[in-house]
């Protein structure tokens, strides 16, 4: 890996962060007269923490890594997009993605003026570690790698991610949004292996709890103070933090609910693969499924005139005639099916 130092945008290296009434007192006090605030409307007068310190010392437990390894954002989303600002000139450096894959990454890089390089998954959508490689060059920052990746559903093959980590010198990003659906271990345990590793996991879905929005990035201490320094301030607030720490206190709830999204993912894939569906169902590893239904398009409309939506991936490289569904209750699963014959 290159030096940090030498991958981080050097007005991004160089720059002193804003210092906030929060940042600038900690410990016991009993009169807070230092931040503006109006005296009353306890608890939400006053700045939320921002370093969410007590968030994310459960969540460094529940992770198994130090809390200074933990970022945390407005959904991943914000750590996609500080992570490019952070480390890419716009204009001049670029950035490496597979597709299809997750569109914010091209998305982010287009609001920063930066270059988005795709390069084609497999025919059997799995990573080309050789691929990616070439396509990067001496101007490349960054890869952006997601597993299970979205909207194909599969986990990428674990050794061509080595490959990646272990021959490119810039930062290797890894999206595991759909980590807990996952049979394969998230890459969350090697960090310690990899200083240019970045792994981005959110409670938008496992945890049930998009409308919160709180993404988390897992990275060596290094990395991590990057993405701090140029963060907003208050970038996760009060209720965000409470209601996080509330959820990550019951993980039996999510396991629970995990696994009965494994089980429907399982029974909706054999009974979309067998008459009278018969369509191809690729594996997944998320709670999503990609299903080739032909006239995706049409199929989109139908199910929508009875009240069903899904998401229509007809025009995204290589999902020509799919479907994405994304595994709901037991009764809503059954809903789609009766609308999916009703179209045929
Ligand atoms: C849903 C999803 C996310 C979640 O983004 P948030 O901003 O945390 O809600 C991230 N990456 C991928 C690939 C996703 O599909």
């Amino acid at each position: 890996m290159r030096e940090l130092k030498d991958l981080v945008r050097p007005n991004v290296w160089g720059l002193k962060p804003y210092s906030s009434a929060r940042d600038e007192f900690h410990g016991k006090a009993s009169v807070f007269l230092d931040a503006n605030e109006n005296p009353w409307n306890d608890p939400y007068n006053r700045y939320p923490d921002p370093r969410q310190w007590t968030l994310k010392q459960r969540i460094a437990e529940l992770k198994g890594v130090t809390p200074d390894s933990i970022f945390l954002g407005n959904g991943s989303d914000e750590a996609i997009d500080l992570l490019i600002r952070a480390f890419c000139e716009p204009g001049e450096e670029n950035i490496v993605v597979i597709a299809p894959s997750y569109g914010m990454y091209g998305v982010a890089a287009d609001v920063n003026n930066v270059e988005c390089r795709e390069v084609s998954l497999t025919a059997d959508f799995d990573l080309d570690a050789e691929a990616v490689l070439n396509a990067a060059d001496g101007r490349t920052k960054a890869i952006f790698l997601c597993s299970p990746n979205n909207p194909t559903g599969n986990n990428l093959d674990r050794e061509a991610i080595y490959t990646i980590l272990r021959h490119f010198d810039g930062i290797v990003v890894i999206d595991e949004a759909y980590i807990d659906f996952s049979a394969s271990p998230s890459f969350v345990g090697e960090l310690a292996d990899f200083p240019n590793l970045i792994v981005l996991q959110t409670l938008s879905k496992a945890w049930g709890a998009a409308a919160i929005r709180l993404g988390m990035a897992f990275a060596a201490p290094e990395l991590i103070a990057v993405l701090n320094k140029i963060k907003y301030p208050y970038n996760v607030n009060l209720l965000t933090q409470e209601k996080a720490l509330e959820l990550l206190g019951d993980t039996g709830r999510k396991d629970r609910q995990v696994k009965e999204i494994l089980a429907e993912r399982e029974r909706l894939a054999a009974l979309l693969s067998e008459p009278p569906f018969s369509y191809r169902v690729y594996p997944s590893d998320a709670n999503f499924l990609l299903v080739d239904v032909g006239r995706a398009t049409a199929m989109y409309e139908a199910l929508v005139e009875k009240g069903v939506v899904v998401r229509n991936r007809d025009n995204v490289r290589m999902c020509h005639g799919c479907l994405r569904v994304t595994i709901g209750t037991r009764e809503e699963n059954d809903i789609l099916l009766n609308a999916l014959k009703e179209c045929k």
